[in-house]
This record gives structure tokens, C-alpha cells and sequence, in this order.
């Protein structure tokens, strides 16, 4: 919820949307966590795990005890943002699940908010895993990237066109 929503919200805790502007967990969570041995899911030579946890300064845009989104140094449309997990899991493959459903329920709180505030048209989600992906920082991430009415495209391919009998050979490999 953001911070000039009316407070009528009475559902549970863990229904609520994310409270904005960003919070932090109290001392008693980060107590829990350390006792749990979570703090030993980061890697040491890992820059995300270092920023998603503040021991690099970043443009943070919300954070809670397990996500930090920040603005993309290098960023692809204004308002270019990610969303790191404070545990480092290297891809898509590797993270939880239960992370997966919260990372992409975060993107849509944060995709809304995006809309509002810079006026954006579009927004693309990119997610990529693997170098032939083009990942490039080996902790997972979600790029979110406003799109605006100024005709750029960068999310795109050159459409094949496999025959009827390659795409259901395609098919029975992947659920064979
Ligand atoms: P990917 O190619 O999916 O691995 O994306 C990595 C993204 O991280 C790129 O868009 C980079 O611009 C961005 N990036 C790399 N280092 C930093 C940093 N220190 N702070 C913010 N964004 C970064
Ligand atoms: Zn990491």
C-alpha cells in the first residue's frame, strides 16, 4: 500500500501489498534471520548480494527484509529498475519457489506504482539466466523496464517459422 492510501486495511499481514515508502525489518527479524543461518545464503564476491544488503550504496526504491529494488546503473529507459533478492541464488533455476511468487507480486506492486509516477505506457519484465541469455551478474534478478511512447524496442526477435511437425516434435522433446 502507499504511504497516501488510507489506512482501512484490514486484512492479514501476509495479504497486505508491500508498504511503501520502503521499511525496513525490525531488529527482532534480522535477529530471526541470523539465528535461521540465512545470512550465510550470500556470497562474498557476489556485487548484488552486496547491494541488495547495503554494504554497497544504491538509488534504493523499496526494500524489505528479503528484496531491495534499485535503479540500473546502466539503465535501458528512465526509471530502468531491479529487483534483488538479499539471498543469493545465481538464476531462475536456483531460486525458491515461494521467492519466485514474491519477486513477481512485488514487479506488479512496483509496475503500478512506475505508471503512476513517471507516466510510463509500457513496462517490459526481463529476467535472463544463463550468459546466453545475456545474464551478466550471476545473482538472480528482475529487470524491470518502463516503456514510453517514444517508438524504441528492445525486447524483440525475428519471428521463425517452424512447420506444424517441428513445433510438435518441439513439443513432445520439452514434455516427453
Ligand atoms: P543482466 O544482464 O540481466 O545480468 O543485468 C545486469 C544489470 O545490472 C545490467 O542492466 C547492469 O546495468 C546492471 N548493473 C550492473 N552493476 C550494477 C550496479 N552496481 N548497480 C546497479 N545496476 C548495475
Ligand atoms: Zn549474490
Amino acid at each position: 500500500m502507499w504511504e497516501d492510501s488510507p489506512v482501512t486495511d484490514a486484512r492479514a499481514e501476509t495479504e497486505r501489498e508491500p508498504d511503501f515508502p520502503p521499511v525496513k525489518g525490525g531488529v527482532n527479524a534480522i535477529a530471526v534471520r541470523a539465528a535461521e543461518s540465512e545470512v550465510n545464503m550470500r556470497d562474498e564476491r557476489c556485487i548484488f548480494c552486496k547491494i541488495a544488503n547495503g554494504e554497497i550504496p544504491s538509488n534504493t526504491l523499496y526494500e524489505d527484509e528479503k528484496y531491495r529494488v534499485i535503479l540500473d546503473l546502466g539503465p535501458a529507459t528512465k526509471g530502468h529498475a531491479l529487483i534483488l533478492p538479499k539471498d543469493h541464488y545465481e538464476n531462475l533455476y536456483e531460486l525458491p519457489d515461494e521467492n519466485g511468487a514474491e519477486v513477481l507480486r512485488l514487479a506488479k506492486q512496483m509496475a503500478v506504482r512506475m505508471k503512476e509516477k513517471l507516466g510510463c505506457t509500457g513496462m517490459n519484465l526481463v529476467q535472463n539466466n544463463g550468459e546466453s541469455a545475456g545474464q551478466t551478474v550471476h545473482h538472480f534478478h528482475m529487470h524491470l523496464i518502463p516503456r514510453y511512447d517514444d517508438g524504441s524496442r528492445i525486447v524483440t526477435w525475428t519471428p521463425g517459422e517452424p512447420s506444424a511437425e517441428e513445433l510438435a516434435q518441439i513439443r513432445d522433446t520439452i514434455c516427453g
